[in-house]
C-alpha cells in the first residue's frame, strides 16, 4: 500500500517561499494498494495536482473519493479536478451515514456557473453519491475503517487495512476535549493501536491550543502520546496551521520528537505535500 500526501495544510492554502517544504495546498490524500485500486481521500487544493498527475501517467477505470467531512479545506477542490472533465467513468463519492444527500446537494450547489466556469455541467465523469455503511467499507479487495472525531460538524478518521501493515489517517480531531470523556478517548486508542503510519491533525502548539480549545483541532504533545499508547510504529503530523512557515512546522516535529523517550523504537515527523509514504 502507498500513500501520497497531495495536502497537508490546513484551513486554508498557502503558497509562498515561506511553505517551500511542507507544502501550501488543503486536505487531499492518495491510497493506492498493489493491485491497482485507489482511494482519493478529501478534495481540499492538493486534489487539483493530484488530478493533473492522472490525467498525464493513467487511464482511469473507476475511483472513490471519501470526505472526511465537509469543511471547505476538505472540498474546496472538488470542481478543479481535471479527471472529472476528461473520463467518461463512474466516481463513487462517499460520507459517513446519512452524508450522501447533504454531500450531493452541497457539490451541486457549489459547482454552479455562478461561482466557476468549471462546474458539474461539464463533468464526463458520472458521480455516485454513496453513505459509508456503519462500521467498514469493504472496496473491491480493500477494508476501510472508520472512527468519528471529536470536530465541530463530526468528521471522520479512516484505518485503511493493508496485508501485512495498516496506516490510520486522522485529519482534523481533538484530542484535549476526546481525552475528557474516557470511553471515547479509549476507542480512539484502540482504533488506532498497531498501526504503521499514523497520520494526525497537530495544528497547534500547547500556547494556541490554550485560547482554541473546542475548535477541534490537536496538540503536538496529544499526538505523540496517542501514537505511545496505541504503539504505533510512525506518527506524521499535519494540517499544519495557514501562518505556520516550514521553519515552525519542523520546530514542531522536532519538539514531537523530544517528548518520545529514549528507548522507543517510535518516529516522528511532519507530513510533507509530495510525499509518498509506503507500507
Ligand atoms: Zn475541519
Amino acid at each position: 500500500m502507498q500513500l501520497t500526501c497531495w495536502g497537508a495544510r490546513g484551513t486554508f492554502p498557502v503558497s509562498g517561499p515561506r511553505y517551500i517544504l511542507f507544502g501550501g495546498n488543503t486536505s487531499c490524500l492518495e491510497v493506492a494498494w498493489d493491485d491497482g485500486t485507489e482511494i482519493i481521500v478529501d478534495a481540499g487544493t492538493g486534489l487539483r495536482t493530484l488530478g493533473q498527475k492522472m490525467i498525464k501517467y493513467k487511464q482511469v477505470n473507476k475511483f472513490s473519493l471519501i470526505l472526511t467531512h465537509l469543511h471547505w479545506d476538505h472540498i474546496m477542490g472538488f470542481p478543479f479536478y481535471p479527471p472529472f472533465y476528461h473520463f467518461p467513468v463512474t466516481c463513487s463519492i462517499v460520507g459517513h451515514l446519512g452524508a450522501s444527500s447533504r454531500l450531493k446537494r452541497l457539490l451541486s450547489l457549489y459547482s454552479r456557473e455562478i461561482y466557476s466556469p468549471l462546474n458539474q455541467t461539464r463533468f464526463k465523469t458520472t458521480l455516485n453519491f454513496e453513505d459509508l455503511p456503519e462500521k467498514e467499507w469493504r472496496y473491491g479487495e480493500h477494508l476501510v475503517r472508520y472512527h468519528q472525531h471529536e470536530h465541530p460538524g463530526g468528521a471522520l478518521g479512516l484505518r485503511f487495512m493493508g496485508e501485512t501493515a495498516d496506516a490510520v489517517f486522522c485529519t482534523d480531531n481533538e484530542l484535549g476535549l476526546m481525552a475528557k470523556k474516557k470511553k471515547k478517548y479509549a476507542a480512539m486508542v484502540k482504533f488506532v493501536e498497531g498501526a504503521k503510519i499514523l497520520i494526525h491533525d497537530a495544528n497547534y502548539t500547547e500556547q494556541e491550543y490554550r485560547t482554541r480549545a473546542g475548535w477541534g483541532h490537536s496538540t503536538v504533545s496529544q499526538v505523540v502520546k496517542l501514537a505511545r499508547e496505541a504503539g504505533v510504529a510512525k506518527v506524521f503530523l499535519t494540517h499544519h496551521d495557514p501562518d505556520r512557515t516550514d521553519d515552525e512546522v519542523r520546530e514542531m516535529m522536532e519538539y514531537g520528537r523530544s517528548l518520545i523517550p529514549s528507548g522507543s523504537d517510535l518516529e516522528c515527523e511532519a507530513l510533507a505535500e509530495g510525499e509518498g509514504l509506503l507500507l
